[in-house]
């Protein structure tokens, strides 16, 4: 499936509606961290120079279809300009006639921020009406808020079936770089799962079944395949009301043939907390009342060992409780031979997730991947093989 992109359209004295994502985190009214905004700074810098009238479109919290101070992007506004290094107006609403006056004053190439497009109910009712008064201001939509695109929205799908649509330069970028991860990717695909849960992702672990080579499973999720498989995790975090989906999702493997590889040793310790006393068992030896903590050293030289037999890594779910030094261990030494072969030319890898992205940042290895996604949400959806609704009505 193609996509229609900027390089499609003339946006020349256009007023484009660009749907971003803008949900940054702030503690005592200050932004946290700007890394959304420096991610779509391209394209409403690309817009801008081209000359569009870039109408910003974003949601910001859940203040549930209600306006709400707390939850105004008008705070926001201030790192906005230094981020992006330019003016950008800010409209009190995001339809009606303080939208339409705002965009009405705008020049060719000025940036315009409407507030919350959450403080209206038919915004994740994605209702027609509510699409339709934010499309009077637009004569292009562009949708640049991959995060956001496993919801049907107003501002994430709706919008795309009133005006002529497009993808964003960073979406475009996720796109592409999805698509080398599980859409066309190059053989083998390994595919590496962690995180507490089975629970969480047993959707995930169905759809990368029929569609990679290899799947490590690690972290708190593989105490359950173990469980399941009559090993003794002790007082490892373990679902073991979920070992038939376990032994289900390992007979689906073997038909599909795809290797599962899973624990072979173990980081064990007493308590969950950091620096505690900790020591190293096989997996068939783990005592009554330890807890397994991360992969020992010998299921990471066999991790390793299937990246380097990888062309593509596709990768989700820290291998052990990283947050807790040294449980770390695992997932940083894994993450170094994916960075390493990364750099070499040798693997694409992808990697995704909340804590996932936390893990590698720490490690210092985010940007030696091929992509690593902040989409959160809609990147697991992704995971899941479900199709995104923002994404879908943007295809050709
Ligand atoms: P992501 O946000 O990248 O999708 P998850 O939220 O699924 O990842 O999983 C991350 C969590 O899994 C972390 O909080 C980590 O401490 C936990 N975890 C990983 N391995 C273990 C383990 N062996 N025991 C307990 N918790 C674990
Ligand atoms: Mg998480």
């Amino acid at each position: 499936m193609g996509f229609r992109t900027l390089d499609d359209v003339d946006v020349k004295s256009r007023r484009v509606l660009l749907r971003v994502d803008l949900n940054v985190p702030i503690i005592d009214g200050k932004v946290t961290d700007t890394t959304r905004i420096k991610r779509v700074a391209s394209t409403i810098e690309e817009l801008s120079w081209k000359g569009a009238k870039v109408i910003l479109l974003a949601h910001f919290g859940r203040p549930k279809g209600k306006v709400s101070v707390e939850h105004s992007l008008k705070k926001i506004i201030g790192t906005m300009k230094r981020v992006l290094g330019c003016s950008v107006y800010f409209a009190r609403d995001c339809i009606g006639d303080e939208a339409q006056g705002a965009v009405a004053a705008m020049k060719d190439g000025d940036v315009l921020l409407f507030e919350n497009t959450r403080f209206y109910a038919g915004e994740e009712q994605n209702d027609l009406e509510f699409a339709r008064a934010l499309a009077v201001n637009g004569d292009i939509y562009v949708n640049d808020a991959f995060s956001a695109a496993h919801r049907a929205h107003a501002s994430t799908e709706g919008l795309a079936r009133l005006l002529p649509a497009y993808v964003g330069r960073l979406m475009q970028a996720e796109l592409e770089a999805l698509k080398k991860g599980l859409g066309d990717p190059v053989r083998p695909v390994v595919a590496i799962i962690g995180g507490a849960k089975v629970s969480t992702k047993i959707e995930v672990l169905n759809n990368l079944i029929g569609k990679v080579d290899a799947l490590v499973i690690g972290g708190g999720m593989a105490n359950t395949f173990l469980a399941a498989d009559g090993l003794n995790v002790g007082k490892s975090l373990c679902e073991h009301d979920l070992a038939d989906a376990a032994r289900a999702i390992m007979a689906k493997a073997r038909s599909e043939k795809c290797t599962i590889i899973l624990p072979i040793d173990a980081i064990v310790a007493y308590h969950f907390r950091a620096n505690v006393p900790h020591q190293h068992y096989g997996i068939d030896a783990i005592p009554a009342d330890g807890m397994i903590l991360d992969v020992g050293g010998q299921s990471i030289e066999c991790i390793n060992g299937a990246i380097d037999g990888a062309a593509t890594v596709v990768w989700n779910g820290p291998l052990g409780a990283f947050e807790l030094y040294p449980f770390d261990q695992g997932t940083v030494q894994v993450a170094k031979r994916a960075a390493e072969r990364t750099r070499e030319g040798r693997l694409v890898s992808i990697a995704g997730g909340g804590d996932t992205v936390a893990a590698l940042n720490c490690a210092g290895l985010a940007e030696d991947f091929t992509y690593l996604s902040t989409a959160g949400g809609a990147f697991l959806e992704w995971m899941e093989g479900k199709p995104l609704p923002g994404v879908q009505i943007l295809e050709k």
